[in-house]
Parts: C-alpha cells; structure tokens; sequence
C-alpha cells in the first residue's frame, strides 16, 4: 500500500513524543503503517503518530491515562480485519493494539464459560472450547483472523448465529478500559441477571468509542449430537429469496442458512474446481442440529420444494463440509477477481427476493459488478462490489452504489450495517437511519464516557 509523503512528516508529532513514555509505543514507520488500516480497503491520508501494542490491562491504563491527560485520540485495533474502517488511524491518532493480549485466562466447562482476553482470535476460542466438547456460537467468516475484542466492538455475527445469535448473545461479561483509564466490570459470570442499567450491551457494538475492552466472559455451548445439512439451487436469486423466506415463515430453526447468487457461484466454481453453477443460478445451504436435526431438515425440504430446481442432501460429514466450504469459499474467490467492498445490509426476512432484485437493478444502473451473498435466517445481505484492481472501492462509481444499497434497505425496512458496523465508511447514512432524537441520545452517552472525545473519534456516529 502507498502512503502519501505527508505521512512521516514531523507536523503532527505531539502524541507521538507523548507516548512515548510508554514503554510499549513505538514510532517507527513500519509498525505505523502496519496498523493504519483493516480490510475494508480504505487508505487513510496519513500514518498514525505512533502505535503502542499493549501486552497488559496495566498497558492499555497507562497508554489510556497518558492519551486523557494530553487530549490525544486513542484508535482501540484487534486484528484489523474489520470492513468498515473502524480501526483506521491517520495522523494526530495514537493505535492501541491489544493483539498481543491473546491468552484464554481460563474454560469453565461445567458452567460453559471462558474468560479471554481480547486479542485472542475467534478460532483459538473455538478449538479451546472444543476439547470439552462445548464450541463459541459467534462465527464470523473471518474466524481463523479476527479477534474475540474487535468481535465484540462490532457485535460480529456468522453463519452459526441464524440459530445461537450474534456476539451479544454470547457475552456474558466485559472488562473495560474507560477513557479516563478507570477499569469498568460489565455484566456478570451468571447465565442470568438483570441488575442495574445493561451496560454490556451498550459496550458491544460501540466499535471502540465508548471504551477498549481488555477481557471477555464468554457463553460456551454445547456441541450439537448431530447435524443435517443440504444445498438446494435455484432458477434463480429470487426464487432461493423466496425459499429462504419460507423457511422463516414456516417457523423451522435452521442453525446454518447461507445463500450465494450466480456470478458469486461461477467465482466459487472457477477458483475451487467445483462444479455449482451447473446446478443453478443460486445456492441455498440449510443446516440442522440436535437430536431432531434430520426431521428439521425434512420440514425444510418441504418449505422449499415450491421453489427449488434440485435440492441435495448431504450424505455424510465429508459432502456436507464441502457445501459449508463452498460457501466459506465466497469471499476469498472474488478476491480473486478484483478489489472487492463487502456490503452489510439487513432488511425484513420476507423481503430477501426483493432486496436481490433490487441489488441488480442497481448494479445495471450503475454499471457496478455486484456479488451477493446472504445470512439468509436473518435476512443479512453481504452485496460484495468487485473493482478493478486500480479503482477506488470508496469514491466513485463503488461509493454511488453503496449508497443506492443503503437507500435500499431503508425502503425496505431495513438497516444500514448487519453486523460490520459502522465505522468511518457508513457514517453519512446514520442519521438518515437513525433520526435525530435517537443521534442525541447517543451522542450525549458518548459525551458521558468520553467527555473528550478521545476515543476512536470520528466513528460509529
Ligand atoms: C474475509 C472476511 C470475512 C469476514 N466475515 C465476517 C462475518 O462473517 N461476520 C462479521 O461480523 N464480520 C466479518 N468480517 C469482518 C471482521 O472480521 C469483523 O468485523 C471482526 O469482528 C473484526 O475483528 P478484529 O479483531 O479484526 O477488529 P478490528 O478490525 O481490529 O477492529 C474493528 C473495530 O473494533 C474496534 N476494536 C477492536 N478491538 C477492540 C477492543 N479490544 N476494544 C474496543 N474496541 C476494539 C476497533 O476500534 C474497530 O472499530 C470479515 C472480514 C473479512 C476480512
């Protein structure tokens, strides 16, 4: 990646020589650049003045502490992966990094409980958990790379969550650097319990700007007895809408419910050798558990039959990874075709065919390769904008289309962000969504955490 000159300039140094009385800062350009962006493509105009990887929740007070008393503004990252912008830093900024605060501090497999901190990678949870037999509900796509820390900034959701939910439903407690470096416990280590205001939820999807959050109480699960799993494939985009639709109406619980369009399939089938698009011009992947997987599968059977040119039951473990795999593949596939903007819009699950028609009637508007793909049993689109590799994915024609999403959304009852959250790149569409009554709220709860606005400014809001 290119950084304009202006980037190593001495103009804004200040926090940098602040800092730098942290024994874990550093200014060296490299470590600069390293965290000055995620995955969603954005290039700030300039570095961050400098980065300081917290190993300890004494690091993350005292870097908090420092940044308080000087008026400097703190960019909270975990493994940079996010999509929105969320964890991009430019000068004047100071990243705190807590990947190096990565330890599982203890599994409590009778309560199903795991304590971690927030650099721990959503994955090494996963395998944890599994050894006793439980696993960690919340599943992004970005499993093997993301971190339980920034999972909770952006209340990160999967394929898993059609059935167990979202993180919030899988949080039970946080630890929290405030902005003035006090330490705040949030929720508790009991399944239930309602006392006081609920401030867990509030700090799960605040993207960094309410508070860094240095420890995670986690709900563990545990693993189902059995799975079901079948693909169905469709005439096209529509009608796998219409079938997913029907499967909420028909009140079955799948626990996976994925759905990927035609040209995303092509993209499947061209970088992975396999064969989908033969079959249809969509893709529906329904999952089951538990001890009445099969005869929930069935139902499902039923509900889309109306709709679906083939539908395939997966005969044992090894066809029904390869399905879930296909699926997985999506993302990493239309990489390889461009530069690629990952959408996040939700609407209505009864309106899924219609957000797809919508979806291509904008991508011929504006002459934008659109891709999509859904977490259909919550009515989640992921429309990815595929560039060419020297484009803007934020200006331009890309930028014009990802406003005409949003506008979709809203029409349909929808939302603006999923489960990507906000960021730096969606902030123009948040009041529209919003409304102003609700902006002041908000804004008057960051003002009481963060009365100097320190923290990760310019986001989520
Ligand atoms: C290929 C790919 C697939 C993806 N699939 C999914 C998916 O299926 N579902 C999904 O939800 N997301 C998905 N994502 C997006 C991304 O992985 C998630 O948003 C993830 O939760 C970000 O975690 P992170 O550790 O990388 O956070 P970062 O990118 O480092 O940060 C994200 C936000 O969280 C804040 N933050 C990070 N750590 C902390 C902390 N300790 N305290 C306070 N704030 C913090 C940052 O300031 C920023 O606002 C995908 C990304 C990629 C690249």
């Amino acid at each position: 990646m290119l950084w304009p000159m202006t980037s190593d300039s001495t103009s804004s140094q200040t926090a940098a020589v602040v800092m730098s009385a942290h024994a874990r800062a550093s200014a060296d350009p490299d470590a600069r650049a390293a965290v000055a962006t995620d995955r969603s493509g954005y290039v700030p105009p300039s570095l961050p003045d400098a980065v300081v990887r917290c190993e300890t929740v004494d690091d993350v007070v005292e870097a908090v502490r420092l940044a308080h008393t000087h008026g400097i503004p703190l960019v909270p990252r975990g493994a940079g992966t996010g999509l929105a912008a969320g964890a991009s830093a430019h000068a004047g900024q100071v990243v705190i990094d807590v990947s190096r605060m990565n330890r599982i501090l203890s599994i409590d497999p009778v309560e199903m409980i795991a304590v971690v901190e927030p650099g721990v990678l959503n994955a090494e949870v996963n395998a944890a958990a599994g050894e006793h037999g439980l696993f960690y509900a919340p599943d992004p796509a970005s499993t093997a790379i993301c971190s339980i820390g920034g999972n909770v900034a952006t209340n990160a959701g999967g394929m898993w969550c059609a059935k167990y939910g979202v993180t919030r439903e899988s949080v039970l407690g946080l630890r929290v650097v405030l902005a003035d470096g006090r330490v705040l416990r949030t929720g508790r280590t009991t399944i239930k319990g309602v006392t006081g205001y609920d401030l867990n939820a509030l700090f799960i999807g605040s993207e960094g700007t309410l508070g860094i959050v240095v420890e995670a109480t986690l709900r563990l699960r545990p693993r189902p007895v059995r799975t079901e799993t079948l693909a169905a494939y469709f005439a096209d985009v529509e009608a796998a809408g219409r079938a997913a639709s029907a499967i909420t109406a028909a009140r079955i619980q799948p626990s996976i419910l994925e759905l990927m369009d035609g040209p995303t399939l092509d993209a499947v089938d061209r970088a992975e050798g396999t064969r989908h698009r033969e079959l249809g011009a969509a893709f529906l992947l329904a999952q089951t558990d538990g001890y009445g997987a099969h005869l929930e599968l069935d139902e499902i059977a039923r509900a889309i039959e109306p709709f679906a040119t083939t539908v395939r039951r997966a005969a044992d473990d090894d066809e029904a990874a390869a399905l879930v795999k296909a699926r997985r593949d999506a993302i990493p596939s239309l990489e390889k075709l461009g530069r690629v903007s990952i959408g996040d819009i939700a609407v209505p699950r009864n309106r899924l065919a219609e957000a797809f028609a919508g979806l291509e009637e904008i991508s011929q508007r504006t002459g934008v390769r659109i891709f999509s793909i859904a977490h259909a049993a919550d009515g989640n689109l992921h429309p990815m904008i595929v560039v060419d590799p020297e484009e803007s994915i934020t200006e331009g024609p890309a930028k014009v289309a990802l406003g005409e999403m949003f506008h979709l959304a809203q029409r349909l009852g929808g939302t603006l962000t999923g489960e990507h959250g906000v960021g730096l790149l969606k902030r123009e569409w948040v009041v529209e969504e919003l409304g102003g009554t609700s902006i002041e709220l908000q804004s008057a709860i960051k003002a009481a955490l963060d009365p100097t606005g320190i923290l990760n400014p310019g986001k989520a809001l």
